[in-house]
């Protein structure tokens, strides 16, 4: 956890969020700014910068945040979707705790 995290106050449920998934490891929730008609976020719990900031001790974990993308896009109804991993300020991101952007449904505007 870190303090000024708003992805770790979501985790741990200091913060609310439209949560569509979790278990001991994962959050989904709905993005607050969508960019598409379905736009989730896959993050884990653990306070991980970006995926610039991912060791060899994170391979599993990455393992899971992948593969939670389909089942949940196909829980919210989408035949397809766009992931994306925005990584560092010049790469786009904004929250500085990692995170799988899942898109779709129509409507999606590529994220710069
Ligand atoms: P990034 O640019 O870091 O990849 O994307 C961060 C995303 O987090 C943005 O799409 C933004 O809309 C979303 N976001 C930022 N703050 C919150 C929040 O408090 N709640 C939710 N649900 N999404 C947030
Ligand atoms: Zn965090």
């Amino acid at each position: 956890m870190s303090a000024d995290c708003i992805f770790c106050k979501i985790a741990n449920g200091s913060i609310p969020s439209n949560k569509i998934y979790e278990d001991d490891e994962l959050i989904a929730f709905n993005d607050i700014n969508p960019s598409a008609k379905v736009h989730f976020l896959i993050v884990p719990k653990m306070h991980i910068e970006s995926l610039a900031g991912c060791e060899s001790q994170h391979q599993t974990l990455l393992g899971k945040v992948l593969l939670l993308a389909p089942k949940l896009a196909q829980e919210q109804g989408l035949a397809g979707f766009k992931t994306l991993i925005n990584t560092g300020k010049d790469g786009g991101q904004e929250v500085f705790h990692l995170h799988v952007h899942v898109m779709g449904g129509g409507a999606s505007r590529p994220k710069s």
